[in-house]
């Protein structure tokens, strides 16, 4: 049967009616008509996926969901007109930060253009951190690929950028006896993708070893040591910091709204600040990788928002736990998620999460009652945990391709365009290397004009000049150096004055609340900044010379004064 036959068929299965209809676009197939529900749309997506097409397009329009407003705020000046960068990175999330560093070994000039007021604002900061040990994708995929080359360069990344990793491992853990005889398939998995380290059935006995407040009825579990723990948006900042100590260049408050396009090639890139020339453009524009894919004219993917709601414990949480719990998905093989668990953070708390529910909007973060009482079911899975350790809840949206794969590939239309799109979980855990090839994709056309030589000084550590204290005995030194580190702003997440203006003296501007939390979770512990938000206020005010009012919690939209009382 020939493949649009097939997606014909798929689709009249699912009993749409006769308003939707598949055509063939390019090298992909197009869905149009209209249906009266998300997730009847949602259902047509992944009936016309992996039948042979390059992608799909969902051009279904649901009844009432209109046009989303996508956020931006231009600062409106215009410093960037005319100037020319050989590559230009759309998107400071985690991909985009991670490929400019690895593109910063290279005698060329980068800039990352980021739409909101800093960097990993979307989804590169609202995930669970975890460093997968690549056993969940499916085997012979984009995902499992990477995620298992990206768990690997995580030690280096780490150990050279001065971000804290840990690999607790992680344990699938056995609700009944059944699951016991799912190990030899869960080998196979495991050996198929190339899962590192010595991964092995755990009897209930050393469960309980490992993990004595795991509730009594877990029956045995599956140990995978090479699982990990990072703080994403710490990762994704240091990652930046790291490719602008060596030339690159990051400019916020940057929204790409077109390009100008010569000879099937993008000669400038349109933003609020100016046009701007350039080389090479990659997209790494997280749940709007497929805008920016149609602003070039290369239109061949469509992605869908999957909403991701997590509930963040209070610190001392983690001292209940060392391992990342979850349960088996292997026998769930139409879930859309590794379903998530509990899973300790770098920092101690411990993260619930997270849930997955398909939402037509890729700006809509906001958590409901529901999801928090999905999330707290997972309490069960350890004895010591209860509901009121939950300090707060997030939601991140996952940008799904129909595929659900990762698209990482030059484009076929446009001669200097890269694709780093679709970049759901295990995305974190792949950044390293998926980095890796997209900066080898983006020379190779660079190439073809002029040649690109490694930098002899590129310089791989990153030395930068703030930093939490982390133990009483660096804190007396610190304080012998200068008073203000034994001024504790914040004292859930014992943060000091100095340490706040070290922040805001870092090399990427930082003006607001969530900026400094992202650097050193000043205002991130039990009282979420209930206290220490004015006199961080303050500081912010006093180092960066502007009044208080226009300080905000997030960029434009947040101001957290209302105007002057006195
Ligand atoms: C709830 C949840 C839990 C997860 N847990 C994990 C996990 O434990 N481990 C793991 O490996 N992965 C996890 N993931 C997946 C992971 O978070 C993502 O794969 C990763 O963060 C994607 O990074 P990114 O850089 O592609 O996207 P983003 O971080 O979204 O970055 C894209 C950036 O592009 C910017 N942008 C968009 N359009 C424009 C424009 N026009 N102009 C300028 N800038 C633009 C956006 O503002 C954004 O900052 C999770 C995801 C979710 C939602």
């Amino acid at each position: 049967m020939n493949k649009l036959k097939k997606v014909t068929k798929e689709l009249a299965k699912l009993g749409l009616g006769g308003d939707v209809q598949a055509s063939e676009f390019r090298k992909s197939v197009r869905l149009t008509g209209h249906v009266g529900s998300w997730d009847e749309k949602v259902a047509a997506g992944f009936a016309a996926a992996n039948r042979g097409y390059k992608g799909v397009l969902n051009d279904i329009t649901v009844e009432g969901v209109g046009e989303e407003k996508i956020y931006r705020y231009d600062p409106g000046d215009r410093d960037l007109e005319g100037r020319y960068f050989d590559v230009l990175i759309i998107g400071g999330g985690i991909i985009g930060c991670a490929t400019a560093r690895e593109l910063a070994r290279y005698d060329i000039s980068i800039a990352i253009l980021e739409k909101e007021e800093d960097l990993a604002m979307q989804t590169s900061s609202r995930n669970d951190g975890m460093i997968h040990p690549g056993f969940a994708a499916h085997p012979g995929s984009k995902k499992a690929h990477y995620n298992i080359l990206g768990n690997r360069m995580y030690t280096k990344w780490a150990e050279e950028l001065g971000f804290e990793l840990k690999r607790p491992g992680s344990l699938v853990l056995f609700p009944s006896r059944l699951e016991k005889y799912l190990v030899p398939l869960m080998k196979m998995r495991a050996r198929k993708n190339g899962v590192d380290g010595h991964y092995r059935y755990i009897s209930r006995k050393k469960v309980f070893e490992m993990e004595p407040n795991v509730t009594e009825d877990q029956q045995g579990a599956f140990f995978l040591p090479s699982a990990g723990i990072i703080s994403p948006y710490k990762a994704t900042i240091a990652m930046a910091e790291n490719a602008l100590q060596n030339g690159a260049d990051v400019f916020l408050n940057c929204f790409v709204e077109s390009f100008e396009m010569d000879g099937g090639r993008i000669a400038s890139v349109r933003i609020g600040r100016g046009t701007v020339k350039c080389g090479a453009v990659i997209n790494c524009a997280g749940n709007f990788a497929d805008i920016i894919a149609e602003l070039a004219d290369d239109r061949f993917f469509s992605l869908h928002g999957r909403k991701g709601t997590e509930c963040i414990l209070d610190r001392n949480t983690g001292l209940t736990q060392h391992s990342i719990l979850s349960m088996p998905r292997l026998i769930q093989r139409k879930s859309k998620t590794k379903g998530g668990g509990v899973v300790p953070c770098i920092e101690g708390n411990i993260l619930l999460g997270p849930t997955a529910e398909e939402q037509p909007w890729r700006e809509d973060f906001s958590t409901d009652r529901g999801h928090f009482q999905e999330l707290l079911q997972k309490l069960d899975l350890n004895t010591k945990l209860s509901g009121s350790s939950v300090i707060t809840y997030f939601s991140g949206i996952r940008p799904a391709s129909w595929e659900e794969d990762f698209i990482i590939e030059p484009s076929e239309r446009v001669a200097n365009l890269v694709h780093g799109a679709a970049i759901q979980s295990p995305g974190v855990a792949s950044a390293p290397a998926i980095a890796v090839d997209l900066a080898k994709m983006t020379v190779d056309i660079l190439s073809k004009d002029k040649t690109v030589e490694e930098k002899t000084g590129f310089n791989p550590r990153r030395t930068v000049s703030y930093h939490q204290i982390e133990t009483v005995e660096e804190r007396r030194e610190m304080v012998g150096k200068n008073p203000l580190y034994g001024n504790i702003i914040c004292r859930c997440e014992t943060i000091s004055e100095q340490e706040i203006r070290d922040v805001l003296r870092g090399p990427i501007p930082v003006n607001s609340l969530d900026g400094v939390k992202r650097r050193i979770r000043a205002g991130a512990g039990r009282c979420h900044g209930g206290f220490c938000t004015p006199k961080i206020m303050e500081i912010i005010s006093d180092e960066l010379g502007i009044p208080m009012v226009e300080i905000t919690r997030k960029g434009d939209s947040s101001p957290v004064l209302s105007g002057e009382a006195k």
